[in-house]
C-alpha cells in the first residue's frame, strides 16, 4: 500500500490544485490531450511519501489559488494541517492572517468532531459502535452525524444500483487495503464468500425518533466504510458552520474535498480549481471554477492502491463484482455539496461514463469529468462541465 497512515481514504497529493485562470474547455465525449500549463505546481503520489511532504506540497500548492482579472492581486492565504490520514486546508482573501486562524479553528474541530464519530480506524468511533454489533438486528444507538451520512450513502447506494455502497469494508479488507499483509489478489471462492458480508441493503437504519437514530447490520461479519462520503460531510459540516458564524470569502478543503465561498480576495472573480492529470503528477487538465456555495470532489486511481503479484489495484472496488475498478483513472464532480460530490465521485468511478452519465441526470446541479485509464488520454465529461 502507498499510504502509511491510514485514517479514512486517501493522501492528498494536489489532486486539486488551485491554479492560474486559463487554458482549455472539455466537453462531453470529446479527446482531449492535455498539455503542461504555465504557473501550476504540482508534485506526484510517489514524490509525497512522509506526511511533511505531503503538508508542504499542499501548502505549495495553495500558495497560488483564485482566478485573478489583474496579476496584481495577491494571492489568498492558506493554513494547512494533517487530518483524517490527509491533509486539510483553509484559505481567505490575503491580508487576513488572525482570520485564517480562526478559521481554521473552526473547521478544524468540525473535521476532527467526523473523525471521532465515522473513522473506521478508531475502535472508540460510533461507527465501530456499529460494526462491532454486526450480526444482531437490535439497532446500536448512532449520533446525527452518522444517521445523516448513512442515510446519504444509502440513498446514493439505491440509486446507483449498488456501485456505491457503504458495506464495502470486508472487501476493502480482502484486497489487502486495511493492512500490508495481502501479497496476491484473492481466489474467486473468497470474493464470493466475502460478497455474502457485502450489502447496502442489510443495513438498517432507524429513523423513527430523529432525536435517536440507530442503525444495525444484519449479518455477522459486516462492516461499514463510510471512506467514500464523510470526508465530503467534514466539509459541509465546517461550511455550514463558518457560514452561520456570518464567514464569507473562504475555500476549504478535505484532501481534494473542496467547497467554497465568495471570492479569494478583491479583483478576483472566484475560486479556481486545477483538476489534477492523473497521468502526470505535474500536469493539470485544466481549471473549474465553483460558483457561490459549490462544492467538489475527484476519485482517483493514482494515490491509494496495492500491488498484488505485480499489478496496481485501485482503491475503489466494484461492490456488485467484488474487485477493485479498472478502467478510469479518476473522475472530478462538481455538486451542490461536499457530500453530493465525494459520494458521487466514487459512484461514477465505478459506473464509468456510459451508466455514469445516466445516473448524473437525476442529480440536480451536479457534473462530472471522467478520465479514461487509457492512452493516449481520453476524458467524457456532461455537458455542464466547464473547465478552462
Ligand atoms: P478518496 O477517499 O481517495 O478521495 P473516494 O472518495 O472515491 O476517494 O473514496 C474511496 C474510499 O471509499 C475507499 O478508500 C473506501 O474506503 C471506500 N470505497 C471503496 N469502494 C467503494 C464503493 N464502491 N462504494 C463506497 N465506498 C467505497
Ligand atoms: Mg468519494
Amino acid at each position: 500500500m502507498n499510504e502509511d497512515y491510514p485514517l479514512f481514504a486517501q493522501d492528498f497529493t494536489g489532486r486539486h490544485q488551485d491554479a492560474d485562470p486559463g487554458g482549455r474547455t472539455f466537453r462531453a465525449g470529446r479527446v482531449a490531450r492535455p498539455d503542461s500549463r504555465n504557473g501550476s505546481q504540482v508534485v506526484s503520489a510517489s514524490a509525497c511519501r512522509s506526511a511533511a511532504a505531503r503538508l508542504l506540497v499542499a501548502m505549495l500548492l495553495l500558495a497560488a489559488s483564485g482566478c485573478a482579472r489583474g496579476k496584481s492581486a495577491p494571492p489568498p492565504q492558506s493554513v494547512h494541517w494533517l487530518c483524517m490520514g490527509t491533509t486539510a486546508a483553509v484559505s481567505a482573501p490575503a491580508g487576513q492572517s488572525a482570520r485564517v486562524q480562526r478559521l481554521r479553528e473552526t473547521v478544524g474541530t468540525a473535521f476532527a468532531e467526523i473523525e471521532r464519530d465515522l473513522s473506521i480506524f478508531l475502535t472508540n468511533s460510533v461507527l465501530n459502535a456499529v460494526n462491532a454489533a454486526a450480526g444482531d438486528p437490535t439497532p446500536v444507538p448512532v449520533n446525527i452525524h452518522v444517521a445523516a451520512v448513512l442515510r446519504h450513502a444509502l440513498d446514493v447506494a439505491k440509486a446507483g444500483g449498488g456501485a456505491f455502497d457503504p458495506t464495502v469494508g470486508p472487501l476493502m479488507a480482502l484486497w489487502g487495503f486495511r493492512s500490508g499483509s495481502v501479497t496476491h489478489p484473492p481466489a474467486a471462492a473468497a470474493i464470493t464468500e466475502t460478497l455474502e458480508r457485502v450489502g447496502w441493503r442489510h443495513v438498517r437504519l432507524d429513523l423513527t425518533d430523529p432525536a435517536a437514530p440507530a442503525a444495525a447490520l444484519t449479518r455477522p461479519g459486516m462492516r461499514l466504510d463510510l471512506g467514500g462520503i464523510a470526508k465530503g460531510y467534514a466539509v459541509d459540516l465546517a461550511y455550514d458552520r463558518l457560514r452561520a458564524a456570518g464567514d464569507t470569502d473562504f475555500l476549504i478543503n478535505l484532501g481534494g474535498n473542496l467547497r467554497a465561498h465568495g471570492v479569494p480576495g478583491a479583483g478576483r472573480t472566484g475560486w479556481g480549481i486545477g483538476v489534477r492529470d492523473p497521468f502526470h503528477g505535474d500536469r493539470i487538465l485544466g481549471t473549474v471554477a465553483l460558483r457561490e456555495g459549490e462544492a467538489t470532489a475527484t476519485s482517483g486511481n493514482y494515490e491509494r492502491f496495492v500491488v498484488l503479484d505485480g499489478v496496481r489495484y485501485a482503491h475503489i472496488i466494484d461492490p456488485r463484482s467484488g474487485r477493485p475498478v479498472t478502467g478510469v483513472a479518476g473522475v472530478t464532480v462538481i455538486a451542490p455539496t461536499a457530500m453530493q460530490a465525494d459520494a458521487l465521485s466514487t459512484t461514477l468511478f465505478v459506473l464509468g461514463p456510459e451508466a455514469g452519465l445516466r445516473l448524473l441526470a437525476a442529480f440536480p446541479g451536479c457534473q462530472a469529468l471522467w478520465v479514461l485509464d487509457e492512452q493516449p488520454v481520453r476524458t467524457v465529461s456532461s455537458p455542464g462541465f466547464v473547465m478552462r
